[in-house]
């Protein structure tokens, strides 16, 4: 038997093509008068939110603010903060991947303010009451019901143009979310069905879109296998790999989605005996006859994504800190930590090796 607590909190949330216009009435519906659009200050970005001001209509938009970046920086938060309150903002519209979302759930939590989130990213962040922060260089995760969106609008339109180098390591890094719930010491049997769901969807959706980058049935697949897996970040604790991430990408800087992509077949491998249900049930959601975690690394050959750590940038002498850092922190995960271990699996996610 597998006791489990399960509590959903699941934002509204809106799915489809040509969704970008429901954003008014989403607002509307949260009863804000001026809305603050988060983006990021690039082009691509930039237009999006300037479609979504002409969209909600101009007295309806306090400003706009293009400051976010990865990892949400306090600094970065405060200032967007004290802008915010200057022009009388009175909710929150962020348009783009984890980090707009995350500056976002940063003022959403400080103000209590109503959050909409358009991702165009596979991250997941829209659908969890998780928010990560960087302050003087250490990031620190906390959960927290006011974090999570009030609405979600998902677009599939935003994704059609989404470039192969950000396709497909963010849909890998949602792939991650589902794979880690699935031998979460607190899953329970809906997860479990969301998971497996997300991972069969993204699996197929992914190799279409390798083939047809625009293929609007793939993109929602995608899309949609994305709001499974954030529903999974978001219900269940995860494990060994979101760890090592965390740790990857807080205390050495190295990219979000690419570093979840290079590392998963690792953190798999490194659980397999320990989680043999889990990756039995993976394995028949993609439909191989392989072991998961050789599945894995032979699909992200296939996308053509990094699988080394070396090529996102890491010293090879910042292993042995980053195997210190991963085997200290406690945590529930099928296979016990052990450093020489942990050790082993980064040096060969640092060469770019097979997973064992
Ligand atoms: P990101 O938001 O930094 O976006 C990466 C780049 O892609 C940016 O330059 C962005 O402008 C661009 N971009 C976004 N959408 C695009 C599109 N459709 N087409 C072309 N370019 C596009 O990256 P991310 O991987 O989405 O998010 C990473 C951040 O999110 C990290 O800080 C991570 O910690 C956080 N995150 C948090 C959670 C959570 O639950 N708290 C979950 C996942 C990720």
């Amino acid at each position: 038997m597998r006791p489990f607590v399960f509590e959903a909190h699941i934002p509204r949330t809106i799915f489809g093509q040509g969704t970008l216009k429901q954003v008014a009435a989403e607002i509307e519906r949260l009863n804000c008068k001026r809305v603050l659009l988060i983006t990021q200050d690039n082009e691509r970005q930039l237009a999006l939110a300037h479609q979504v001001r002409d969209i909600i209509g101009e007295a309806n938009v306090a400003g706009i603010c293009a400051d976010a970046v990865m990892h949400t920086p306090e600094e970065v938060t405060t200032k967007a903060l004290a802008y915010a309150q200057s022009i009388k903002a009175d909710g929150l519209v962020s348009l783009g991947g984890g980090s707009t979302v995350g500056l976002a759930k940063a003022l959403a939590v400080r103000t209590g303010w109503p959050h909409v989130a358009v991702p165009t990213t596979y991250a997941g962040s829209e659908a969890t009451p998780v928010l990560g922060e960087t302050v003087n260089g250490l990031k620190t995760t906390r959960s927290d019901p006011k974090i999570l969106p009030n609405t979600i609008v998902y677009d599939v339109d935003l994704t059609l143009s989404m470039p192969a180098f950000l396709t497909f390591p963010s849909g890998i890094n949602a792939l991650a979310h589902c794979v880690e719930a699935l031998y979460s010491a607190t899953i329970n049997p809906i997860i479990e069905g969301v998971g497996l769901s997300g991972i069969s969807q993204l699996w197929r959706a992914l190799l279409k879109i390798k083939d047809v980058p625009e293929d609007v049935d793939a993109r929602a697949d995608a899309l949609g296998g994305a709001w499974a897996a954030g529903v999974c970040l978001a219900h269940v604790g995860m494990g060994l790999h979101h760890k090592l991430c965390h740790t990857l990408g807080g205390s050495f800087g190295l990219p979000h989605a690419e570093t979840h992509t290079v590392v998963l077949p690792h953190a798999m491998g490194y659980n397999y005996s320990a989680a043999k249900d889990a990756m039995g049930k993976i394995e028949h959601a993609i439909g191989t006859s392989e072991k998961a975690p050789q599945a894995f690394w032979d699909f992200e050959k296939k996308l053509g994504t990094p699988t080394s750590l070396k090529e996102l940038g890491l010293k090879k002498e910042d292993l042995a800190k980053a195997a210190d850092i991963a085997s200290k922190a406690q945590y529930p995960n099928p296979a016990p930590l052990d450093r020489e271990k942990l050790l082993r699996l980064l040096e060969n996610a640092w060469e770019g090796n097979p997973p064992e």
